[in-house]
């Protein structure tokens, strides 16, 4: 499957292109993995303070070109919410407080086939599980 331009992305949704936002959203599709602003600040090569990440992922929030992932701890964490990137359930390791995704699967069936379809208009779902990861055990 192919991956979204960063370019595409940022025309289609209507936002203006500019150097910090396309290497931003560039930095987010390559790494192909759920973030935080801290662990994206280390991989945009270029110097980008945390203030500026903050307000172009917000940004990006607005136009759900990504979706914030909240754990219970309170960590916020994002990932691409671009049509190769649907909703999907992830899981919290209490010890090394690293998040993973989880396969997409059930959380689309319960988004397309529960009984809550045809009622609600379901803009995100949250499942999470926490526990150990495979490296903490
Ligand atoms: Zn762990
Ligand atoms: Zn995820």
């Amino acid at each position: 499957m192919d991956k979204c331009s960063a370019k595409n992305l940022l025309i289609e949704n209507g936002l203006k292109l500019t150097s910090q936002r396309e290497l931003l959203l560039d930095t987010i599709i390559n790494s192909d993995s759920i973030f935080s602003a801290i662990s994206l600040q280390e991989k945009v090569n270029a110097s980008m303070d945390l203030v500026t990440i903050y307000r172009i992922l917000t940004v990006f929030l607005n136009k759900n070109i990504i979706r914030e992932v909240i754990t219970n701890d309170n960590t916020c964490f994002y990932e691409l919410s671009c049509e190769h990137h649907p909703v999907h359930p992830h899981f919290f390791c209490k010890k090394c407080k690293s998040i993973t995704c989880l396969d997409p699967v059930n959380a689309h069936t319960i988004v397309t086939t529960g009984d809550y379809s045809s009622d609600y208009i379901i803009e995100d779902i949250a499942i999470q599980l926490m526990g150990v990861c495979p490296k903490c055990k």
